[in-house]
């Protein structure tokens, strides 16, 4: 448990600095894109109830140039449905500190 917490932490850091893919940050933590994948998840759903807020930028088809805009998902899709193209930019993440709200 006490892991999962500092994978989550470490997530939520890199993500507060700069915008990076699942495979990005498996890279970095050393963790496989499919656990990346859960706490992202996981931190998406959580993300709203705290003062934070994962911002996916969509996956695009890098040879027709289609975006994914529907998927709000962090996953990459397999292939681009209008060209089938596999060559997808994956999505993008980023949390964001949302403004303190007026109490
Ligand atoms: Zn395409």
């Amino acid at each position: 448990m006490e892991r999962t917490e500092t994978i989550r932490q470490k997530i939520t850091a890199l993500l507060e600095r700069t915008q990076l893919s699942a495979k990005d940050l498996s890279g970095e933590i050393a963790t496989s894109e499919k656990d990346i994948y859960d706490h992202l998840a996981h931190i998406q759903k959580t993300s709203n109830k705290r003062d934070r807020h994962l911002v996916v930028t969509p996956a695009h088809c890098r040879k027709c140039g289609f975006q994914f805009k529907k998927r709000n998902r962090v996953t990459r899709p397999g292939k681009c449905p209008l060209c089938r193209s596999e060559l997808i930019v994956a999505p993008l993440l980023l949390i964001e500190k949302a403004e303190k709200e007026m109490e």
